[in-house]
């Protein structure tokens, strides 16, 4: 047994003050990778800081060609809403496939995205929409933010406060779901956005996390059809291997999603 010393935060300013006076403090989301983490004793933080009930933290609005959404915003609130649904209605989908309605109603946009776990959902949709993840201390690109498996920019207690993703001009998202958790074993989100430029980005397939799809990203931006991606195969090399799938399964999985997508959007 060890002890755990719960706090719960009013705001994004007490959160970061607890979190900076804790020993080995973590902030406390939606509970869905934390807490499971804490059960197998994989970690034991001195302090728990809640950080799900911030108003501030809460919401999702439209502004000059983007949409914020607040870091604690759940799973089930991105899916449910009407303005990521007309918007983007990739990321409303890609929300809606995330585990299960327990992990929907209870998992936050922030603590994923925070998480960075390779086989994510979210990972992927930052990326191909040129997001840009706010936090306590500054605004991050995301092609910045992403640095490996559970590796992001984020400094010790350093808290995400909102995500603004770019409004495409056509999105969706496809990804074969691990049967029994539903992470991905491989999920592609497209984007086209209004400058004419295409995002690719893949999760759950490769050792290093979330990536752009360059190739399927220049043949898309030449011609966007789902036939201009089923001929570009990816290296197994860097892939995933595990007992869900090969690495040149999961390679192969890619392409099929892209093409999904593609055909989705
Ligand atoms: C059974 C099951 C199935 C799942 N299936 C999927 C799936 O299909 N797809 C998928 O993408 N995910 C899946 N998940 C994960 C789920 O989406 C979680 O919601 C997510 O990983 C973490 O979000 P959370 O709000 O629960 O974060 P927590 O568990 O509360 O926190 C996770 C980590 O992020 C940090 N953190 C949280 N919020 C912030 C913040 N605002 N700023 C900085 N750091 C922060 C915490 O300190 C912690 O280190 C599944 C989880 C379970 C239990």
């Amino acid at each position: 047994m060890y002890e755990t010393s719960y706090h719960r935060a009013a705001s994004v300013a007490d959160a970061a003050s607890l979190i900076a006076k804790a020993d080995d403090g973590k902030l406390l989301a939606g509970g869905q990778t934390l807490i499971p983490t804490m059960k197998q004793r994989l970690a034991a933080p001195s302090d728990l800081v809640d950080i799900g009930q911030i108003a501030e933290l809460h919401g999702i609005t439209e502004s000059g060609g983007t949409l914020r959404i607040g870091a604690a915003t759940r799973h089930a609130d991105v899916a449910g809403s009407d303005l990521v649904r007309r918007l983007i209605p990739g990321l409303a989908s890609l929300a809606g496939g995330i585990g299960d309605p327990h992990v929907r109603h209870m998992g936050t946009i922030g603590g994923s995205v925070a998480n960075n776990d390779p086989a994510a959902d979210y990972p992927s949709a930052v990326l191909a929409l040129d997001a840009t993840v706010h936090t306590d201390k500054r605004d991050i690109a995301a092609a910045d933010f992403f640095m490996g498996m559970f590796e992001t920019a984020l400094e010790d207690g350093e808290i995400i406060t909102a995500i603004s993703f770019k409004i495409p001009e056509k999105s969706a998202y496809a990804k074969y779901p691990n049967p029994a958790s539903r992470y991905a074993m491989a999920g592609v989100f497209v984007a086209r956005h209004k400058d004419g430029s295409v995002r690719v980005a893949v999760t759950g397939a490769s050792q290093g996390g979330v990536f752009r799809a360059e190739a399927m990203e220049a043949a898309l931006a030449a011609k966007w059809s789902a036939d201009a991606v089923a001929g570009i195969a990816l290296e197994a090399d860097d892939m995933l291997s595990d007992i869900h799938g090969s690495a040149e399964y999961r390679a192969n999985l890619v392409t099929v999603m892209a093409k999904r997508a593609v055909a989705a959007a």
